[in-house]
């Protein structure tokens, strides 16, 4: 079952590389496992798939912790609490939703000492809602400089979270104005590789307009319990 849905994801996958002119396997897939149970991860490692994205730090410790002998890399994607920090950077090798510095800070000071520099990305809201996390692009520019700083962390890249959309040209747009940042920034020297963006209902759309990663739940979990 697991393993028939990541089949069905990954052909979405190479269907629109080839349709939108992107490298043969320019995009990863990183399995979001936020509500699914233990035994789900580990049939969806048996297929192949080694990344997980959580959003909830207590769940995703239990999973990490228990799943721990597997050689998984663990995305921590919901919104980054200043309290929570320490245990995130302790046990994530990746966080895609740092959006002020103070929470980059505090990453980058309590990572234990004897780990690689943690992944990151910067989240930000390229729609402008006032009610979405994620930095302003207008702010990006000076986040990134200073993240970058951080010796502890290893500035990735960008993501973004859309208001959703069901119309493929709609979903398009921030996710184009995500990838004219990242350039922007890479034009300016940053060595950034990743666009974390697209989810099960508009991947085709972010990687039409760039995206390295792909972040999907439901498409191959199934639908989650409110
Ligand atoms: C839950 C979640 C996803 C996955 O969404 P699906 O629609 O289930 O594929 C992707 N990104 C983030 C940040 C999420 O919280």
């Amino acid at each position: 079952m697991i393993s028939e849905n990541i089949d069905s994801v990954l052909n979405r996958i190479r269907r629109a590389e080839k349709q939108f002119n992107r490298s043969k396997e320019a995009v990863k897939l990183l399995a979001v496992s936020k509500k699914c149970s233990i035994e789900q991860i580990i049939a969806a490692h048996e297929a192949g798939l080694q990344d997980y994205g959580e959003s909830y730090l207590q769940e995703a410790q239990v999973k990490i912790t228990a799943l721990a002998k597997y050689p998984l890399t663990w995305h921590f994607i919901g919104p980054v609490q200043s309290n929570k920090t320490k245990d995130i950077s302790a046990c994530f090798d990746w966080v895609h939703s740092i959006d002020r510095l103070k929470i980059a800070q505090r990453l980058n000071e309590q990572r234990p000492a004897g780990l690689n520099p943690l992944n990151v990305c910067i989240q930000v809201n390229v729609s402008n809602e006032r009610t979405k996390s994620g930095v302003l692009l207008e702010a990006l520019p000076d986040l990134v400089a200073a993240v970058s700083q951080l010796s502890a962390l290893r500035l990735r890249g960008l993501m973004t979270i859309p208001a959703p959309s069901t119309d493929f040209d709609a979903q398009r747009i921030p996710y184009r104005k995500l990838y004219e940042a990242f350039q922007a920034l890479r034009d300016a020297g940053y060595n950034l590789d990743t666009l974390s963006m697209g989810m099960s209902k508009d991947l085709e759309a972010a990687i039409a307009e760039g995206a390295t990663m792909v972040r999907i739940g439901s498409m191959l979990f199934g639908e989650r319990a409110r």
